[in-house]
């Protein structure tokens, strides 16, 4: 038999309530049956009247005493055990399916059972039930729940599904198996809040930040939203914060004005220095551009990436590159790092940067950007790790239509095309594939070039693997009236005279790629169209996609898509870590659990 603590830890049980919501998959129901219920397992006890064989089978006659009645049972496997079981006059208690032939009730193949009055829980695991039975046992019991912090009622549902008295309590009606469906939801997500809480590590900053930032602020030629400055609010809390380095996550919206929110953590950092990662050159360089446009003169500004530097870094005040940065061995003191779409930096490549930087036991404060929006409950999940601010809304209006065309509608989309071309905008085309392939039933890149080149002027060509990718990219801003290309303009670069995106296949995509590729088009609030291109156009998912532009909300759709079995390319970040509870509508629940933890 395998020790308890093995099993624990090759079960990934670290918590005593990861074992209590181990909740049995069935039952085994030894208690006697109050009634012959047809189609039901049944547990009698039977007196042998008769004993026929019929060829392979055999039949036999059982009278039930509490029945007063007779039925037929018919054992298919009979081995001379069977014989000496169902001799004739033998009293035993019985177990099988009970179901009707010809108004006969019977049962098929029976079971001789010993113990009776029992209800056995069967938990699904790869180790021997009996051995789980045994710990189950021994530690999920009333005072150690308690200990745990359950409540009264949450200590009586876990005991009554490990211990039951009668399956009815369990499985009788509806309303009562939601109760117990919420009242697990809760003990998981406090669980997570509760294991996670002394998780949880915090270092003394190297220094705290506390510049003042109005001058700034007022030196913008626009006015901050609200988001903006709320989580502009946050980091001043964190950075002035002499106990403790900042460690937080700033989710928002491709354009929902994030890089302000960099350039005024970069100001209030000041005298100190900052750094700051961006995943690629193009973006690197747009940054730094920006900087270079919003920060006052005074900030020395430098940029790092392979061939080609600008200013020098040594001496910056503020340093922005690419991973070239993680190469350099004489950058200066720093106690502000943060890094720009940091879903495109491993974990190793993020923390590497704030170790460069890092001096001895003091950590520096560290503030990160995404643009992948999370559900508002998995953001309130994972902040028992790290701080997590929102940015949900954009300073611009984005006023995108989406539409799902087919075939059909080509020679519409075409005249769109030319519409747009014709006022100066831009038009990407998102394929599923460079090459041809037999899998695919769109077109790749290579096959639909042609039609493109020959009907249009200033076409371009981009995929992921294209090693001049930055480089068409930045010549199609200049010149280009339509870019054809794989999802790879996922990146975040800025082409603001983008109005109109087609996406070819787009029932194979997931919706946060979705989003993000349509993401790309009126960032200035530009009026911008998006066409969902695909041969079936009756996917829910992509009509459910058409409806909103907001990145969080469809990130909630994702998870119900992905809940409902849907599973997709371009997963998310968090897999199947909760049984119970549900990321995509639990708010209130992970709320109180919060709170509790
Ligand atoms: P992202 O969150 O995708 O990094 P950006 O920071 O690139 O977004 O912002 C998108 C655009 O919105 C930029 O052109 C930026 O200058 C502009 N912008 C940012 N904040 C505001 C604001 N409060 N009002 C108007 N425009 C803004
Ligand atoms: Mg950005």
């Amino acid at each position: 038999m395998l020790k308890q603590k093995e099993i624990l830890s090759k079960i990934k049980f670290s918590s005593l309530l990861d074992l209590a919501l181990l909740i049995p998959a069935q039952y085994d129901d030894m208690t006697l049956s109050e009634a012959l219920i047809v189609g039901e397992e049944i547990v009698v006890l039977a007196r042998v009247e008769n004993v026929k064989k019929l060829g392979e089978k055999l039949q036999i006659n059982l009278f039930l005493p509490k029945f007063k009645r007779v039925i037929t049972a018919t054992l298919f496997k009979v081995t001379p055990y069977h014989y000496t079981v169902f001799s004739v006059g033998a009293e035993l208690f019985i177990k099988g399916k009970l179901t009707q032939f010809n108004g006969f009730l019977q049962l098929s193949q029976p079971k001789k059972i010993t113990t009776i009055d029992k209800i056995t829980p069967k938990y699904k695991t790869t180790f021997k039930n009996s051995d789980i039975l045994q710990m189950i046992g021994r530690l999920i019991n009333y005072e150690n729940l308690k200990k745990e912090g359950l409540s009264e009622e949450e200590i009586q549902t876990i005991l009554m599904l490990h211990f039951p008295k009668k399956l009815s309590d369990i499985l009788s009606h509806k309303a009562h198996r939601s109760d117990i469906v919420k009242i697990l939801k809760i003990i998981e997500a406090y669980n997570h809040f509760k294991k996670l809480k002394g998780k949880r590590v915090d270092f003394p900053p190297s220094t705290a930040l506390t510049n003042d930032i109005s001058s700034f602020v007022d030196s913008l030629p626009f006015r901050l939203t609200n988001e903006q400055r709320n989580v502009i609010k946050e980091i001043k809390l964190d950075l002035s914060n002499p106990l403790k380095a900042a460690k937080r996550v700033i989710i928002g919206d491709v354009g929902s004005g994030k890089t302000i929110v960099i350039l005024a953590s970069a100001v209030m950092a000041l005298p100190s220095k900052s750094i700051l990662m961006a995943p690629t050159s193009l973006l690197a360089l747009q940054l730094y551009e920006e900087a270079v446009k919003f920060l006052p003169k005074s900030i020395k500004i430098a940029l790092v990436m392979q061939g080609n530097n600008k200013g020098d870094h040594k001496d910056a005040d503020f340093i922005i590159g690419t991973h070239a940065l993680l190469y350099k061995d004489d950058l200066p003191q720093i106690d502000l790092v943060m890094v720009d779409e940091q879903h495109r930096f491993g974990t190793n490549q993020r923390n590497l940067l704030s170790k460069l930087v890092s001096q001895k036991d003091k950590k520096v404060h560290m503030l990160q950007f995404s643009a992948t929006p999370i559900p508002r409950t998995q953001a309130m999940m994972d902040s028992a790790l790290v701080d997590v601010s929102l940015i949900t809304t954009t300073p611009f209006d984005k006023d995108i239509s989406t539409s799902i065309i087919s075939k059909e509608d080509l020679p519409f989309l075409l005249s769109c095309i030319r519409d747009e071309i014709a006022v100066h905008h831009q038009v990407l085309i998102v394929y599923p594939l460079v090459e041809k392939s037999e899998q695919i039933p769109y077109s790749s890149i290579d096959e639909a070039r042609g039609f493109w080149e020959k009907n249009f002027e200033n076409v371009y060509v981009t995929h992921g693997k294209d090693k001049e990718k930055d480089e068409v990219l930045l010549s199609f801003r200049e010149k280009g009236d339509i870019l054809l290309a794989t999802t790879v303009v996922e990146v975040g670069i800025s082409l603001p005279r983008l109005t109109l995106v087609v996406i070819v296949g787009a029932e194979r995509l997931g919706l946060a790629t979705l989003h993000q590729l349509r993401g790309r088009v009126g960032r200035l609030g530009l009026k911008s169209r998006c066409y969902l291109y695909t041969h079936n156009k009756q996917n829910e998912r992509l009509a459910k996609f058409a409806k909103t532009t907001s990145g969080f909300d469809i990130a909630r759709l994702d998870l119900e898509f992905r809940n409902s079995g849907d599973i997709l390319e371009g997963s998310m970040q968090s897999g199947q870590k909760f049984r119970w509870f549900d990321m995509a509508n639990d708010e209130e629940i992970v709320k109180n659990a919060m709170m509790r933890a």
